[in-house]
Formats: C-alpha cells, sequence, structure tokens
C-alpha cells in the first residue's frame, strides 16, 4: 500500500472532514464523555457519528459549502478536500477507490 501524507499531520485535524480540532471545545467526545483529538464535536459525539451514514462524497459537499461561504472558490475547494479528505482516519479504510 502506498502510503501518502499530507502537510496537515502536525497539527490536529477532525479525522472525518479535517477541520482544525486544536480548540478542545471544538474536539469530539467518545463515549465516556472524554474529549478525542481524532474528530471534531460536529462529526463525532458521545462515542458515534453525527453523521454515520455519510459518505466521502457528500462529506466534500458538505465541507465545500463551508469554504465557499468563507470564501474559497467552489473548485478550488472540491479540489483540496477530493486530496485531503481521502486521507483521514474515517475514509482511508484501506479498500482502494478508483
Ligand atoms: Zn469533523
Amino acid at each position: 500500500m502506498e502510503k501518502t501524507s499530507i502537510d496537515q499531520t502536525e497539527g490536529l485535524f477532525c479525522q472525518s472532514c479535517g477541520m482544525p480540532v486544536a480548540e478542545t471545545e471544538l474536539q469530539g467526545s467518545d463515549k465516556d464523555g472524554h474529549k478525542t483529538e481524532e474528530y471534531c464535536i460536529y462529526c463525532y459525539e458521545n462515542g458515534e457519528f453525527k453523521q454515520p451514514d455519510i459518505t466521502l462524497q457528500e462529506m466534500i459537499d458538505l465541507c465545500a459549502g463551508y469554504l465557499v461561504e468563507e470564501g474559497v472558490g467552489e473548485a478550488a475547494a472540491r479540489q483540496m478536500l477530493g486530496r485531503s479528505l481521502p486521507l483521514l482516519k474515517r475514509w482511508n479504510t484501506g479498500t482502494a477507490g478508483n
């Protein structure tokens, strides 16, 4: 398996949506209520994904919407997300896409 890394691995990023979770208040929680640095509060809370059935493509659509609101061009946002999200733990399951 080829291992690909992204520049952002040094910081804390949600392993589902890629959002920075450096601040504890943005971090999700496990089933015991402990903060987890792996996921953000919007994706993961009390040990469960908030959108357990969301697909990678839907996540890209969702995140692209937020980036566009922040002034990022939609094409650029989708390109960036399409490259980075598949590498995150939630999506990088070892099953090869296309
Ligand atoms: Zn997230």
